[in-house]
């Protein structure tokens, strides 16, 4: 018996709505993403074809439907406000001696939230359903932009049935740092320039002004204050605490790292926590909010113009720092490409001394115009290397210059050459030291065949000296060749050291998984989550070398240039030459058969979060490791986390962990559920 549409319809919306809860709300989907879209295709056509059956909260509105024109304004009642901001602990004593003063003999509970780095918006529900949101704008009037903030997956469009029937609620959008990584991943294989950082990508975002730009993007959002209604004053006020618990119970995407505090001391506490775990964050935060949990005492407090009495920002140390370029030297990759460094006057920045930044490419230093002996703005954020983000012109000299882009490889000579469409110059000398020798360390590193004692100096000795010319040439490698090696003390590297080596070489030849072989050779663009897809997909290097660019890009997240730099490596016949030497060399070839589909994503659905210091990985490659067979990684601990991972000095996760029965793994396993699953190591 045929549905009619506005059956299916809802019923449509039902299930996406349920997947998007399980997906999103609770990270254990039922279905892949791919059913999703296709749920989602199919409500779309009946839509399309009968718009009477639209509704404002359907989730086909995340996907973006036409291109607005500009931006409706909307007025903010009550505006929103800034916050005043303290830097240090004095003036974080100072503002609560301010409240003492202003409401003596007071006993005040604080409510100490993360000051998530993004875009705030003021978000309105109606009847349960999301009908606006805008962006703070001037604090009186705002840009509109519904329907970007309804591509964001992490925000209810519809609330449950208990929700009041006006709810607005002020919310901060923020990009994840993985979701931001992913991004410029996919820009730079598709040869644009990166973003710089995701609060900056997350305000252009917002104002895009076709939704459909906003919802590739993957913002996400976080309540932190429930507005009180005008005109409500009869009923009993929740505190801040109580509205910020009753926000997630509707459902609302709310932070749950804010604790209610006791006194200067405790907030205090809090503030350096998470000055300290700021980093172990999947998302920028640049402070803490402090805020007073009682509405009576909120009233009476009021605020100025500008901001709220009963609220202060404690801001985090600037993760920046001023300095002086001595030098701009030029790196050589393992591809060749030549890229610029800044050498700096060494610098404190956020506690460690920064020497070196990257300057990315040379067009971005020409855009900067950063030239030798210029005053930089330089910034560390999360694990990657500082970047100069400015420079200040007005400060430089008369014999200032800009700075001239080498014409040739600073290691082999070779003439650089430019490729069209890239912003890099490139050494094409395939025997330019540089160039073996990070095509080396890449291959011996530890997310690829991982060779114990393959460190920077060996590899800079073996390559120096002619023993080895390519990845192949290491298994040819005896233990004489390399116990006879000089150290700079001109001490020989030894028997020991050596057979160790020789040993490590030996057991990578079987115990290494195929991901990790595709990931070793170094092909553009084929970092170590597309490697793992590509061994999960041809199993085999030799059905990868096999795959047309069509089957390629049939993999889910391999596009065209991903597919076309794998063809080109194995259309090379350098390549297949090394290929067939580390196939005669004894290389381990193939993936274990894996039974079916299921196997190849065992963590699916699995919720983790690590902690600590892991042995010989770092947390992101863990995660990417958990991802690659369809974990999740998340940054808090909470009831919906299946495992945390602790490594050494695990704190506060380990505890929160083990009171809410989260199960704990050590390294060991970690790396049980990771080999176990067939994907890291396999066996024998
Ligand atoms: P500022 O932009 O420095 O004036 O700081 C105020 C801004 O901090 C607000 O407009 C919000 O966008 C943002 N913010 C982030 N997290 C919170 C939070 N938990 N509570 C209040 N404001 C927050
Ligand atoms: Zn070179």
């Amino acid at each position: 018996m045929a549905e009619s549409p506005q059956d299916r319809a809802a019923w449509l919306r039902e299930e996406l709505q349920r997947h998007e809860r399980l997906y999103y709300g609770e990270a254990k989907p039922e279905i892949s993403d791919r059913d999703f879209d296709r749920l989602m295709a199919e409500l779309a056509a009946i839509e399309e074809e009968h718009p009477e059956l639209r509704t404002a909260d359907s989730p086909t509105r995340r996907v973006g439907g036409e291109p607005t024109e500009g931006f409706e304004q909307v007025e903010h009642e009550p505006p929103m406000l800034s916050l005043d901001n303290t830097y240090d602990h004095g003036e974080l004593e100072e503002w609560v001696e301010r409240l003492a003063r202003l409401l003596p003999d007071t006993d005040f509970d604080f409510i100490c939230e993360l000051k998530v780095d993004g875009v705030s918006l003021s978000l309105l529900y109606e009847n349960g359903v999301l009908t606006q949101a805008a962006t703070r704008g001037n604090g009186r009037v705002g840009d509109l932009v519904t329907a970007n903030a309804r591509t964001i997956r992490t925000l209810p469009l519809r609330l449950p049935a208990a929700a009041p029937a006006r709810l607005l609620v002020r919310a901060e959008t923020y990009m994840r740092r993985s979701a931001f990584a992913a991004l410029n991943e996919q820009r730079a294989a598709a040869g644009l320039e990166l973003y710089a950082n995701p609060r900056n990508t997350t305000a252009g975002t917002v104002r895009q002004l076709d939704s459909r730009d906003v919802a590739r993007r993957r913002l996400d959002v976080a309540c932190y204050e429930w507005v009180q209604p005008a005109g409500d004053d009869g009923d009993e006020r929740p505190s801040h605490g109580e509205s910020l618990a009753a926000l997630a119970d509707l459902g609302l995407p709310v932070n749950d790292s804010w604790r209610r505090c006791k006194g200067l001391g405790e907030v205090v506490a809090y503030c350096d926590e998470w000055q300290e775990k700021r980093g172990d964050l999947d998302f920028e935060i640049d402070g803490v909010v402090v805020k007073v949990d009682d509405p009576e005492l909120r009233e009476r407090l009021g605020a100025t113009a500008k901001a709220p009495r009963w609220a202060v920002a404690f801001k985090f140390e600037a993760e920046q720092a001023e300095t002086v370029v001595r030098a701009i030297s030029a790196q050589v990759g393992r591809t060749g490409a030549v890229t610029p460094v800044a050498e700096l006057e060494p610098v404190l920045v956020a506690g460690t001394t920064v020497k070196r930044a990257t300057l990315h490419n040379y067009e971005d230093l020409a855009r900067k115009d950063v030239r030798v002996g210029d005053a930089v703005v330089i910034e560390k954020g999360g694990d990657i290397i500082p970047k100069v983000v400015s420079v200040f012109e007005e400060r430089r000299g008369p014999e200032s210059k800009p700075f001239a882009p080498p014409t040739e490889c600073p290691v082999c000579g070779e003439k650089l050459y430019q490729p069209e469409e890239e912003a890099l110059l490139r050494c094409v000398n395939a025997a330019c030291p540089a160039v073996v020798r990070e095509a080396i360390r890449h291959f011996a590193s530890r997310n690829a065949m991982d060779i114990e004692g393959m460190g920077d100096w060996l590899v800079g000795e073996l390559v120096g000296g002619g023993l080895v010319r390519d990845p192949a040439d290491l298994y040819d490698l005896t233990v004489d060749q390399l116990a006879d090696l000089k150290k700079t003390n001109d001490a020989r590297l030894g028997e020991k050291a050596a057979a160790r080596t020789v040993d490590s070489l030996a057991e990578s030849k079987k115990e290494r998984s195929l991901s990790r072989l595709i990931y070793a050779l170094g092909i553009r663009f084929v970092g170590d989550s597309t490697a793992a897809l590509l061994a999960r997909r041809f199993r085999t290097v030799d059905g990868l070398a096999e795959a047309s660019a069509e089957e390629l890009e049939e993999v889910d997240e391999i596009g065209a240039r991903i597919a076309e730099s794998v063809r080109a490596f194995f259309d090379s016949e350098r390549n297949q030459d090394l290929l067939r030497r580390l196939k005669e060399a004894g290389l381990e070839f193939e993936e274990e058969a894996a039974a079916d589909e299921g196997v190849d994503r065992p963590l699916e659905g699995k919720v983790f979060v690590l902690t600590g210091t892991l042995e010989g990985m770092t947390r992101n490659e863990a995660g990417a490791r958990i991802k690659a067979l369809g974990g999740k990684v998340t940054g808090s601990v909470s009831g919906k986390t299946d495992f945390l991972v602790a490594g050494e000095k695990a704190g506060s996760k380990l505890r929160k962990a083990e009171q809410l029965g989260v199960e704990v793994l050590d390294q060991a396993g970690l790396e049980e559920l990771l080999g176990g699953a067939g994907s890291c190591r396999a066996g024998p």
